[in-house]
């Protein structure tokens, strides 16, 4: 199966004679239309359209379920792949009416194993492909335009898995997202979430600096953040922090630092300081997320009074703090919540989804 680019079509198909104009056009069809109607493709020779046709092959993913939040409007599909793993995809509302963001898994499970997510428990099944990312988007766009709800306006790499432990598939997949014949969306409203893969960090910033760049901080006590991200024993928290700053300089764009509250672990005043001692003044904005009930885990959500306390900790000390909304909770897509009730071939398919709706505070 491709990601296809209209400059990847005309590299398959070089030796047809095929030209890139018609490339564009064959890709802008595939991608926004479907394989199946290329003969109502226009100003592409018939024998470039039937090769085409020949020799690419267009996955999809089946919808195995689609579930409607009755309490926002957020929507979670679970998508089965063609070896039987299953992941989920989050449709996300903006603000602004007729605007989505699509929240995409970039891997079936994680490595990561971070102690307060689900998907953490799963332990990584694969890679998604790239095509498999593009496909997650475009039954969205799909959707939305039959219903003619909207449009996708962003994708967020939220979902399943760790998307720079997968960075060559997820530069593929952000190709096509923004080319103009692909999805059309504008790479700056496209946002990767990591744990701080530092390498991967300095490569995004090289290979696809109009992306933006999350961190999930939770916590900036080493100890402690080791526990919670093991991910803090390869890469510790100042490292990423000031790969987060190359990003910063050389891309000219806010970094967001997402935190993840988990009630009287990581809400202390303690921690505000060493928060606001590792940003130093640094103008990223810190994104607070209440950690959301996972079965089994022995996390619970910050009270109000905690909450509120830490918010007022983090604004005294001079770190720029916004409240996130999560979504979902009654289909079980919102942060940290959840476990699919869908099987994977040999594990319990487990996730997280997440947010999106910002109030600053
Ligand atoms: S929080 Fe992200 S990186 Fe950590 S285990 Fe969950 S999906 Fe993986």
């Amino acid at each position: 199966m491709q990601a296809l680019t209209p400059e990847r079509l005309h590299e398959i198909m070089a030796d047809t004679g095929a030209t890139l104009d018609e490339c564009r056009r064959l890709v802008a069809q595939i991608t926004q239309r479907g394989r199946d109607v290329l003969s109502g493709v226009r100003n592409v020779r018939a024998g470039v359209r039937d090769e085409t046709a020949r020799r690419v092959a267009v996955g999809a993913l089946k919808v195995l379920t689609r579930q409607a939040s009755a309490e926002d409007p957020f929507v979670k599909f679970a998508l089965e792949c063609h070896d039987g793993a299953v992941i989920e995809t989050v449709r996300i509302p903006l603000e602004k009416p007729g605007r989505f963001v699509v929240c995409v898994s970039s891997q079936v499970g994680c490595a990561m194993g971070c102690a307060f997510c689900a998907t953490g428990e799963m332990g990584l099944s694969r890679n998604l492909e790239a095509w498999e990312i593009i496909e997650q988007i475009r039954i969205v766009a799909r959707e939305l335009a039959a219903t003619k709800a909207g449009r996708v306006h962003g994708v967020v790499f939220q979902g399943m898995g760790e998307p720079l432990h997968n960075l060559d598939n997820v530069l593929t997949a952000l190709e096509v997202i923004r080319d103009p014949c692909g999805l059309a969306i504008d790479a700056r409203n496209v946002t990767l979430c990591t744990v701080g893969l530092v390498p991967g960090i300095d490569r995004l910033t090289a290979l696809a600096p109009r992306a933006r760049l999350a961190i999930s901080v939770t916590s900036a006590r080493a100890a402690l953040r080791r526990r919670l991200v093991p991910m803090e024993g390869h890469h510790p928290i100042a490292e990423v922090i000031a790969a987060a700053k190359r990003y910063h300089s050389q891309t000219g764009r806010l970094v967001m630092l997402a935190y993840a509250m988990l009630g009287g672990v990581n809400t202390d005043d303690e921690e505000a300081e060493a928060l606001a001692r590792l940003l130093d003044g640094w103008p990223a904005r810190l994104s607070l997320i209440e950690w959301n009930p996972v079965p089994g885990q022995p996390w619970r959500r910050p009270t109000d009074d905690e909450r509120q306390r830490f918010h007022d900790a983090l604004g005294r000390l001079g770190v720029p703090v916004v409240r996130r909304y999560s979504g979902g909770k009654d289909i079980g897509a919102a942060c940290g919540q959840l476990a699919s009730e869908t099987r994977q071939p040999e594990r319990s398919a487990r996730r997280r989804a997440s947010w999106m709706l910002e109030e600053t505070e």
